[in-house]
């Protein structure tokens, strides 16, 4: 533990939610002042999102109707599009900072139900599942036909085409498949998290999804323990 520690006890500290003293970047020798003053700029950043209230809560956050007991955390990496560049490498580490673009990260921490998580996993990879069984059922039946005569007397490239073919009806089949499985799951589940309404505000604040969202769904990740180290983890009371 640093001895004399000015942030000691402060919001400063809670907020930087640091596992031991040593991984303080005041124990780098940082200012304490200038540390004060990046923490400030992150809540101020975040202001109106809740995120510290999100990580207590017990309840699933995108159940619509009844919502049920949490299981984990849907993490949806933000980033705060940065006026200027940050000062520092070391600054740029310490602070989830990372090139030219962001200022901070954010790993932004949803609380899920195990139905929940399932139905964004399934929304998310259903086309690509779809696609890989019709291609593992019809691959080999035609490679078991090509070196026949009958198949090649009808064209050469045939083997090609009904590989395609197959390529084809996986990725419209799975497409179907997917409006049909949405068109149930929003009405119980928030699918796309950038409703929500933590998210939606920090969007609107200047914040950008780390990872840019191809398709229809953000890119999302699960984790079963909250992550605990860092700006934007700590679970606490204001
Ligand atoms: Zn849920």
């Amino acid at each position: 533990m640093l001895e004399n520690c000015s942030l000691r006890g402060t919001k400063t500290c809670a907020m930087l939610h640091m596992p031991d003293c040593k991984d303080c970047p005041a124990a780098n020798g940082t200012d304490p002042e200038k540390i004060a003053a990046t923490v400030a700029r992150f809540e101020e950043a975040t202001a109106g999102a809740d995120i510290a209230a999100l990580l207590t809560k017990d309840e699933c956050e995108l159940c619509l109707s009844e919502k049920k007991q949490k299981e984990g955390y849907v993490i949806y990496d933000l980033g705060h599009v940065a006026e200027k560049q940050p000062e520092r490498e070391d600054w740029k580490k310490l602070f989830h900072a990372r090139g030219p673009e962001f200022d901070f990260l954010l790993p932004l921490q949803l609380p899920v139900c195990p139905t929940c998580r399932k139905r964004l996993w399934w929304s998310r990879y259903v086309v690509t599942v779809v696609t890989l069984a019709v291609l593992a059922i019809v691959l080999p039946f035609i490679s078991f036909l090509s070196p026949s005569e009958k198949l090649r007397a009808v064209s050469r490239l045939l083997p090609l085409g009904l590989a395609v073919a197959a390529l084809l009806i996986g990725l419209i089949g799975g497409k179907i498949l997917r409006k049909c499985l949405l068109r149930r799951w929003e009405k119980e589940s928030l699918l796309d998290v950038r409703k929500h309404p933590a998210a939606d505000m920090l969007l609107k604040n200047g914040w950008r999804p780390v990872i840019q969202d191809s398709g229809k769904m953000p890119s999302v990740m699960y984790t079963k323990k909250a992550l605990s180290r860092g700006l934007g983890t700590a679970p606490m009371a204001e």
